[in-house]
């Protein structure tokens, strides 16, 4: 299928406003190169910039716009996933989708490089783990009890315990880094 005919209109990318755009409603072969993806209206000059890179030519820890169902931006992890913040109902959180390779679960169908590094010593991880709510120890879960493991445990001590409380550990540092560069990445480039 290819791009609709030219509405005036803003670009869903640069969030330009009263420009020609078209709508790409599947993944089609833009004529300037590369693929679009649909449900969304694009300039001209964002379209062609939105190709499917293949996933082998794509940098681990960097930065990259995608055209995905929940993200807008991603950092790569080196294992097909882009990492970015999703919204929904209201509240923000750190979640993976997957290039259009990447099997049936493959979601992001259009990327551009910003050129945007993530910084070492942030982890690629949407958590860090989980940790005791009480006592903020980490802990890690064996086999149940039941079928002969020990159940939650603190990994530091190894000691087991039913009063742990178990709470995954948001990856606070990634958190910020995309937000960061997501507030500051809008408009013109
Ligand atoms: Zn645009």
């Amino acid at each position: 299928m290819s791009p609709s005919h030219y509405e005036n209109g803003s670009c869903s990318n640069c969030k330009r406003e009263n420009l020609p755009v078209r709508m790409y409603g599947t993944l089609v072969k833009l004529p300037e190169g590369g693929y679009g993806f649909g449900d969304r209206w694009l300039c001209d000059s964002c379209a062609p910039r939105l190709e499917l890179i293949p996933q082998v030519k794509l940098i681990k820890g960097r930065l990259y716009k995608i055209l995905c169902r929940n993200l807008k931006t991603g950092i790569y992890d080196g294992n097909g996933g882009f990492i970015g913040i999703r919204e929904k109902l209201g509240s923000c959180y750190l979640f993976t989708e997957y290039h259009f390779d990447h099997g049936h679960i493959g979601t992001v169908r259009g990327m551009e490089d910003t050129g945007i590094q993530l910084p070492d010593g942030i982890p690629l991880e949407t958590r860090l783990g989980s940790e005791d709510q009480i006592t903020k120890r980490p802990v890690a879960f064996d086999r149940p009890v039941a079928e002969g493991g020990k159940g939650w445990f603190f990994t530091d001590t190894g000691e087991a315990s039913e009063a742990i409380w178990p709470c995954a550990v948001g990856n606070m540092e990634l958190f910020k880094f995309l937000k960061d560069h997501e507030a500051g990445g809008e408009g013109e480039k």
